[in-house]
């Protein structure tokens, strides 16, 4: 009987192949992680970056709004128009000095409030009142270029006074005619001031070192290339800056810096004049995404093994629970085996018992089995057996009926069968097998039991047999009674023999 073994779905190799998904994905995430990671002071530069201008063009916007304002308003005011058409600087002086005062106490780092005819002259200087007359056509293009286009102009200048941002617009009479020019002026501080009250960065400013060549005083400035550093926060002296690089990140083991050290603001003309550079410490910040980070990771990896973990659980429960099962499947098939056994076999001698035998008879002569195979049929029975119980008692004879089968089996090929019928008479069925190659098996198995030494006691042991081959048109009963008239007839000429028909060839 064949029968297939239950497939076991190997549960290793199922948690093997999870286990390395999971690992991929968890490797996938940590690269993505890291990469970002490395992008994100780039972005972070760029950011401030965009801060910083946009603090720039916010600063500038303001000014003009400021100004413009107060401009219009001057221009509104006949005695402030006249005042600057007849040059009256003492009355002029007086009209505006409040204006002055409010709007330097207002933004500390205005500077310059200045007046000039329609020929680039001074006529007063609020921030220099002492200071006059002066034709100021060579340095000081931008007043030149709006008493030429009547327009408004801004940007860096240097002059007399330093380098400063101005906001230089013409005027005119309520009757619209040009009559000269005002200006203000802001130290570059007021935007380092506000980009860091904004920002909260450090920032130096360098002003391009031939623009300080009109300067009424002279100061030595540290030299960066073509710039002169004319304002700096400390932190400039701690850190290396590569002046080649406009944004770059400084880890060192104080923190990590950002900087940027090519902000440019222009002349109005467009000439690069004035250069911020900006260092914003984030270490702060950083170290704490750095902490979240790593928080991040630990927890992946916890979470990772803790899953991997209770897979394992699962998938070890599911393989016993698998098992116990299976084993539960094989018991249960052996005990079915068993009974079906038991139910076919003779108890003491394990041959197969005379129901089986009968069984067996009934489907060989009803199927088609014996047109095709020839079989053939033993049967023997052991000569004085009584004598043997009777001598050595019902053990030993039992003991013979155990040698005995074993024996007989022992010559047996695949297909062959043993019956007890009872007592101490067998039949042996033997496969594909024509009488004349039976008669020989039978005379085998007579040698083998007259000369073998297996039986208890010493005991000299034969057997008498028949044999005949199946014929397909008989009745099993016929076949048993062919056998039974041969052995009878073994029996009678003296045992130890076999008895068969004659052979037809
Ligand atoms: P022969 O066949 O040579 O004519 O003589 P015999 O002594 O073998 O003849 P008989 O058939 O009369 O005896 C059979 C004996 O086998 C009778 C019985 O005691 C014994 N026998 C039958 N079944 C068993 C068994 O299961 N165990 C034992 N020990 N003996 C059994
Ligand atoms: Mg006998
Ligand atoms: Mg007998």
């Amino acid at each position: 009987m064949s029968h297939k073994s239950i497939q076991i779905p190997s549960v290793s190799i199922i948690f093997s192949v999870i286990s390395v998904l999971v690992s991929i994905a968890f490797a996938i995430n940590m690269l993505f992680m890291y990469h970002q990671n490395k992008n994100l002071l780039a972005s972070e530069l760029d950011a401030l970056h965009q801060k910083v201008e946009d603090s720039f063009q916010y600063s500038i916007e303001d000014l003009n709004e400021r100004f413009g304002l107060l401009i219009a308003h001057y221009t509104q005011m006949p005695e402030i128009t006249k005042a600057i058409e007849q040059k009256n600087r003492d009355k002029l002086q007086r009209l505006v000095e409040a204006d002055y005062q409010t709007l330097k106490q207002q933004e500390p780092n205005l500077y310059v409030m200045h007046f000039f005819d329609t020929k680039n002259v001074t006529i007063l200087r609020m921030h220099k009142p002492e200071s006059y007359n002066d034709d100021l056509t060579d340095i000081r293009p931008i007043v030149d270029e709006v008493n030429r286009t009547k327009t408004q102009m801004s940007g860096f200048e240097p002059g007399k006074n330093g380098i400063t941002y101005r906001i230089t617009t013409p005027v005119f009479n309520p009757q619209h005619h040009h009559i000269g020019v005002l200006e203000f002026g802001v130290r570059p501080a007021y935007f380092s001031e506000r980009l860091k009250q904004r920002n909260d960065v450090a920032v130096r400013t360098l002003v391009k070192t031939t623009s300080l060549k009109s300067l009424t005083y002279q100061t030595h400035f540290k030299q960066i290339n073509d710039y002169s550093v004319v304002m700096s926060d400390p932190i400039f002296n701690q850190l290396s800056i590569d002046h080649q690089h406009s944004k770059q990140v400084i880890e060192n083991d104080d923190g990590v810096y950002l900087v940027l050290s090519n902000i440019f603001l222009n002349s109005y003309d467009d000439r690069p004049i004035l250069q911020f550079q900006i260092i914003k410490n984030i270490s702060g910040s950083y170290a704490e995404y750095k902490r979240n980070n790593q928080m991040y990771i630990t927890l992946s990896l916890a979470t990772y093994a803790f899953f991997l973990l209770f897979l394992y659980v699962v998938f070890q429960r599911f393989q016993n629970n698998l098992h116990q099962a299976i084993e539960l499947l094989r018991n249960s098939e052996r005990h079915r085996r068993k009974v079906t056994d038991m139910s076919l076999k003779d108890e003491l001698t394990q041959a197969f018992n005379r129901r089986y035998f009968n069984q067996v008879m009934d489907e060989l002569y009803s199927g088609g089995e014996l047109t095709n195979t020839p079989y053939s049929m033993v049967f023997f029975d052991i000569d004085h057996f009584k004598q043997v119980n009777d001598t050595h008692g019902h053990l030993i004879g039992d003991e013979v009926l155990i040698e005995l089968t074993k024996e007989i089996k022992s010559h047996f090929r695949d297909g062959d069968q043993l019956f007890r019928w009872g007592g101490e008479e067998f039949f042996a069925l033997l496969a594909d097998t024509p009488l004349s190659q039976a008669i020989s098996i039978a005379e085998r198995f007579r040698v083998s039991v007259q000369n073998s030494h297996r039986w208890p006691e010493n005991i000299h042991l034969t057997i008498s047999l028949s044999v005949v081959q199946l014929q397909q048109n008989e009745s099993p009963e016929s076949m048993q009674h062919r056998l039974d008239e041969l052995l009878y007839e073994a029996k009678a000429s003296g045992r130890n023999q076999v008895k068969h028909e004659s052979l037809k060839y």
